[in-house]
């Protein structure tokens, strides 16, 4: 899975940086996009970076604040127009549906597919299917604004084609009893446990994509050995009390929950309009001094999960 970011910037957009919105790219996952929070803008920034609206199967908010949903109008009416038609699922701090159906009715819009809001007001498993599993925790914001935990669900062990070989047992349709687990009788009368053939389980990834908040503990707790933390770094360290009081963080305080949440990597994003790409070095030196693996996002950037 890929993670792209669309836009970087917090409050409003600057010429470098586009506001908060980020594709979780499950395309060879499961055929499908994921977008935490919309932006401003998002529906072009998706054509840019060739993701195609069609492909949305659920948008995440983090909070209501313009700059994480002011594009969600434009996202869901242009989809309208797309070919092929499937449902989309919205989840979003309570609020959403009014928003939607308010700009929809005055401007005279609809929508052609099903849209399924979920509204969130406490902790809580927002989605589950065979494959995923995503956790939604209150952060500490001006307005209620929810942090996700995604975790993919350990995929089975391959069977080990090469210690078959070794042992002369052939290829066929007797192999997918064997990746079960279970014990066959071969034609030769030999009797083979199916247990004694698989590698390791492939263990799922897990990440963490944070909405606007102080350092605290639920972040701490979503972002628990993450293989990715996606958190905000509004301001330098040097301008603490600023943030603080505004409901945001700072490099160093990303780069803490980082560390306390024993996450592998940290990538900072939603950065004061104040900075411009030329801050970049500056902002992650100053997390790095707490939390080494850490990367600041800029738009259109893709990293590996
Ligand atoms: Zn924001
Ligand atoms: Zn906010």
């Amino acid at each position: 899975m890929n993670l792209t970011f669309l836009g970087t910037s917090a409050g409003s957009p600057t010429a470098e940086r586009n506001v908060s919105s980020i594709v979780l790219d499950l395309r060879q996952e499961r055929g499908k996009l994921w977008l935490f929070d919309c932006g401003e803008t998002t529906q072009m920034q998706m054509q840019k970076a060739k993701f195609s609206l069609a492909k949305l199967e659920i948008i995440f908010l983090t909070h209501l604040h313009g700059d994480h949903v002011f594009g969600l109008p434009g996202v869901l009416t242009s989809r309208s127009l797309m070919q092929n038609q499937s449902a989309l699922t919205l989840i979003a701090p309570k609020g959403i549906k009014q928003l939607v159906e308010t700009v929809n009715e005055i401007s005279y819009s609809w929508l052609t597919y099903p849209l399924n809001i979920i509204e969130l007001e406490e902790n809580g498993i927002v989605f589950e299917d065979n494959q995923f599993q995503v956790e939604a925790k209150l952060l500490q914001h001006r307005v209620p604004c929810f942090g996700y935990r995604i975790i993919e669900k350990d995929l089975p062990a391959n069977l080990d084609i090469e210690k078959l070989r070794q042992d002369n047992i052939p290829m066929g349709s007797h192999c997918d009893d064997l990746k079960k687990g279970k014990t066959i009788t071969l034609n030769d009368g030999r009797i083979i446990k199916g247990s004694d053939y698989l590698g390791n389980i492939n263990n799922g990834r897990k990440l963490a994509i944070l909405g606007d908040t102080i350092a605290c503990e639920a972040s701490i707790e979503l972002a628990k050995d993450v293989d990715l933390l996606v958190h905000e770094a509004t301001q330098e360290h040097a301008l603490a009390e600023k943030a603080i009081e505004r409901g945001h963080s700072t490099t160093v305080h990303a780069a803490t929950i980082a560390k306390q949440a024993n996450a592998k990597r940290l990538i900072m994003t939603h950065i004061s309009p104040r900075y411009n790409l030329n801050d970049n070095d500056k902002l992650v030196n100053e997390a790095k001094n707490v939390f080494a693996n850490t990367e600041i996002a800029i738009d259109f950037a893709t990293f590996r999960v």
